[in-house]
């Protein structure tokens, strides 16, 4: 039976482990950082019907729906406060799967717990740092604490500043920063709580707030808003407090009720560069392929970076369950995925904007958003979240 190493220990990883054992073929997932990491506080994830669908052909939805909370409608305000529509969300119209939203953190727990739970051995404290393929073509992968492993192919899970990226294409450019920052948190004191089942979404002059509450209590909200690619150590340098400053700051001219959710909640913030990778020249060898933002990092506007990475765990394994070896799998997974995935890049980084509109523009937005939340949401959204992966399909 073939192995896989599996580098990343985040959604791809553990996904693509247990779809691979339903394909037959074992594997290890190897996590840089040690077990129980903790994650950024506030920060959390929505998951589509297209992921959700994704999870529940491998028989683990059920988990990720304990651990989540459900929403089937979204409302749209202008920067005026008024209200411009109130629409079913993407793909809650199907097979009752909604949109769940729940902690990042929580959703790499449950993950990782369930592939556990199957038996996939995790070893945790393992970057990798490089690999080498001998001659019967095992591949071995080396990490930082010294240590090795062997499998028969390497799954780079990696996220978006993956090292095997860089292994397969060391000329590969690094992500393109998309001129905003997320911001993220999570509060159980705000007096402006979403409607239940419901996500509030408020455009401004010159950023974007969103929120929704849960049955518990919890609202968790983001704001994309303007700002500079800052390094690593000067992002994890920013107070709560001064990205409470800088929301309210951006929001200041709207009537939107940022200002007040961002004044309610406590240290649970945390702030992230806006990242994606537009197009990712190479996505394997006979050895080594990339799944998840590894591959094809989405800005978050979109919110469809996790089930995006759900979606290829599944396919991966399907073409490697009814192809002959791996460079053939991968170059059908490559086949199968690569427009789609760009595709969603594309529509995220759109939302990205980045400069402030004037009266007319923003006019002619909240039109567009009327006219669009008015009419039926599978009209502009069937392909992305109504896609569906036929596991017993076989790949050709
Ligand atoms: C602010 C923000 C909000 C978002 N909101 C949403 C949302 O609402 N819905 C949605 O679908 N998506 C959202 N996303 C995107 C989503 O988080 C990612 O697309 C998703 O996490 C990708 O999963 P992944 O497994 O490919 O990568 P990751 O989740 O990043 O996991 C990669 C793993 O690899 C490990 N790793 C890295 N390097 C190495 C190494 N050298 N060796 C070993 N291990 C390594 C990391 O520690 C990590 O555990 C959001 C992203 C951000 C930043």
């Amino acid at each position: 039976m073939a192995h896989a190493l599996i580098i990343g220990g985040g959604i791809a990883g553990p996904v693509t482990a247990m779809a691979l054992q339903r394909a037959g073929i074992t594997a290890t997932v190897h996590e840089a950082y040690p077990e129980g990491a903790v994650e950024e506080a506030g920060s959390f994830l929505a998951l589509f019907a297209n992921g959700l669908a994704a999870l529940r052909t491998l028989g683990c939805l059920g988990p990720v729906e304990e651990a989540s909370s459900a929403a089937d409608t979204i409302e749209s305000y202008s920067d005026t406060g008024v209200r411009l529509g109130r629409q079913a969300l993407a793909g809650s119209w199907d097979e009752g799967l909604g949109v769940r939203t729940l902690p990042r953190a929580v959703l790499c727990r449950t993950l990782r717990a369930e592939a556990v739970r199957r038996g996939i051995p995790f070893r945790y404290g393992k970057r990798l740092t490089g690999t080498a393929v001998r001659p019967d073509g095992t591949i071995t992968a080396s990490f930082a604490d010294g240590t090795h492993a062997e499998g028969d192919f390497l799954v780079g899970a990696d996220g978006i500043h993956s090292r095997t990226r860089v292994l397969l294409d060391p000329a590969a450019p690094p992500p393109r920063h998309t001129g905003q920052f997320t911001v993220c948190g999570a509060t159980r004191h705000t007096g402006h709580p979403a409607p239940p089942r419901t996500y509030r979404m408020h455009y401004g002059r010159r950023a974007f707030f969103g929120c929704t509450t849960t049955p518990g209590g919890v609202t968790y909200w983001f704001a994309n808003i303007p700002g500079a690619d800052l390094p690593r150590d000067v992002l994890a340098a920013v107070t709560a407090d001064e990205w409470r400053r800088r929301v309210t700051e951006a929001f200041a001219e709207d009537a939107v009720p940022a200002a007040a959710i961002v004044a309610a909640t406590g240290d649970e913030i945390t702030g992230l560069n806006g990242y994606d990778i537009p197009t990712t020249r190479v996505w394997h060898d006979a050895h080594h392929v990339l799944a998840g933002d590894a591959a094809h990092a989405t800005a978050p506007n979109a919110a469809q970076g996790a089930s995006m990475a759900i979606e290829d765990g599944v396919v991966l394994a399907r073409c490697l369950r009814d192809l002959p070896g791996p460079r053939q799998a991968f170059a059908a997974y490559e086949r199968l995925r690569r427009e789609r995935v760009e595709k969603v890049v594309a529509m995220s980084a759109a939302m990205a904007r980045r400069e402030p509109l004037g009266p007319g523009e923003r006019r002619a937005r909240d039109a567009e958003v009327a006219r669009r939340m008015a009419g039926d949401p599978r009209r502009d959204t069937e392909w992305l979240t109504g896609y569906r992966v036929d596991w017993d399909a076989p790949v050709r």
